[in-house]
């Protein structure tokens, strides 16, 4: 069967990196992915799934199926991209169009591996008679408002066995390192304005509590656990300074490495803005914006990758891409490289300063490991086994969100990633269909990892996907 599969991506390569290409093209923010998403979708549709467009409330969210009965084996499929990072495909800093989005977490690639392993999954099942279902779950905004939060909020993971997902990187790995969870919020103050010299005694600053919520949050810092962090930037304060502000807001993320551990601290945040108002006499409205749970890793899926990256074996490169990963490597210098590299905690990191590609099949090393970021794709780890695995799309040294992410992404190098992660991901998914005692112990594990703790959408019922938000974000007129 993994034959099968594997052909078919491979005979079909062109035109997966095209479609890759295209949405690199596109490079459409979060909860504006319109033609992505539907580029992935009607692609899906062609080829015999089932596809179900605007699910949990987003219009660029879709599940597309195929097959029938269990187990229900999930690929999931991003494709929104990040402001101001326009790139060429060149090895040095030259935006397509300056300002405007670029795929700098190389997203075109992470739906289009999962639409190839969707697929192959399909041709290789219905020549062999299998049963089963595959579905991929296209996912909205995982850079900004979280799709999957949502999706997997309405229920929509509710019945499947297990999920894959590929994100591009630069080592080939299917590590069990966990992510911070995190609440986004943003606060709204409300005083009244006034002269700020005639009358400053009439006036009640928005901006004043702003300041000292944040003079708040700042000394709570102290009392916390070390591995949370907490950021904030101020979006409005105020007009011009001979008025006092009767308006401000800032938006803050509470991030820590257990979801128990960001309630509390976020509880503390809401009660210090209940303080700011008592000192500054204002009001004002708690906007949610988006709350995420940490990964719960799976070994039992990491090993199943790992043994189907292995027997695939990693790409091979052509000379134009290895010109293109030395150069592009050139663009970082040698001391943050090293630092990139010690952060990654990769065994014999060291050996790869002088390295430009990790051509590599690692044992996953990050057990225990909390990655300082954070995904939607934990609140997906907390409702059924989930493994996201990485290739080497970028060369080593460059972190993501870069411009150079966005020019690999694009580059020959990232189009063999994409085609080595989906004949990964097609693999696995056909070991997960085929070996009931495998999925079982993943399954297990899956159990085990949550100890009895039972998964609650950290998003109040009444949030919904800020449809409107991310389209101003965009650039779309309210009208339209
Ligand atoms: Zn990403």
């Amino acid at each position: 069967m993994k034959e099968t599969a594997w052909k078919w991506l491979s005979d079909n390569e062109s035109k997966l990196i095209e479609t890759s290409d295209k949405i690199w093209n596109l490079a459409e923010l979060g909860l504006v992915e319109y033609k992505s998403s539907e580029i992935l979708a009607k692609s899906l549709e062609e080829n015999g799934f089932k596809v179900r467009r605007g699910v949990a409330e987003m219009p660029t969210a879709f599940v597309a199926s195929w097959g029938s009965g269990k187990p229900i084996i999930g690929v999931q499929g991003e494709y929104d991209a990040l402001p101001g990072l326009s790139q060429k495909v060149t090895t040095h800093r030259e935006p397509i169009v300056q300002g405007a989005p670029g795929h700098g977490c190389g997203h075109n690639i992470h739906g289009v591996s999962a639409l190839g392993a969707a697929i192959a999954a399909k041709i290789a099942m219905e020549k062999n008679g299998s049963k089963g279902t595959i579905r991929f779950y296209g996912t909205p905004a995982e850079e900004t408002y979280s799709g999957k939060m949502f999706m997997v909020r309405d229920g929509l993971y509710d019945d499947v066995d297990a999920v894959l997902s590929h994100h591009p990187g630069s080592s080939n790995v299917a590590g069990i390192g966990s992510s911070l969870a995190i609440n986004s919020v943003k606060f709204h103050f409300h005083g009244v304005s006034s002269h700020a010299a005639y009358t400053p005694f009439l006036g009640k600053s928005a901006l004043d509590a702003v300041e000292l919520m944040n003079v708040g949050i700042n000394f709570m810092r102290e009392h916390i656990v070390q591995e949370a962090r907490i950021h904030y930037v101020v979006e409005d304060g105020g007009m011009q300074p001979n008025v006092v502000p009767p308006y401000a807001r800032s938006w803050h993320y509470v991030r820590a490495p257990e979801r128990e551990q960001v309630d509390h601290i976020y509880e503390w945040v809401l009660k210090i803005a209940d303080g700011a108002d008592l000192m500054a006499r204002t009001t004002h409205k708690v906007e949610f914006i988006e709350g995420v749970y940490n990964v719960l890793p799976n070994k039992g899926l990491s090993d199943v990758v790992t043994a189907n990256m292995r027997e695939i074996g990693t790409p091979e490169y052509s000379k134009q891409d290895l010109k293109f990963a030395e150069e592009i490597s050139t663009t970082v210098p040698r001391e943050d490289k090293i630092e990139e590299l010690r952060l990654s905690k990769r065994p014999g990191w060291q050996g790869l300063i002088d390295e430009v590609i990790d051509t590599e099949i690692m044992d996953p090393w990050d057990e225990g490991i909390v990655w300082p970021g954070s995904t939607d794709v934990g609140d997906v780890s907390w409702v059924t086994p989930t493994m996201e695995f990485t290739t080497s799309t970028y060369v080593l040294g460059i972190g993501a969100h870069s411009w150079q992410v966005v020019a690999c992404s694009g580059a020959g190098i990232g189009h063999k990633s994409l085609l080595f992660a989906a004949k990964a991901m097609v693999g696995s998914v056909i070991d997960l269909i085929t070996e009931p005692e495998v999925l079982k112990k993943v399954q297990d594990e899956f159990v085990t990892r949550k100890a009895g703790r039972v998964y609650k959408s950290p998003v109040p019922k009444d949030i919904k996907p800020p449809l409107k938000i991310a389209r101003e974000q965009a650039g779309y007129k309210e009208s339209q």
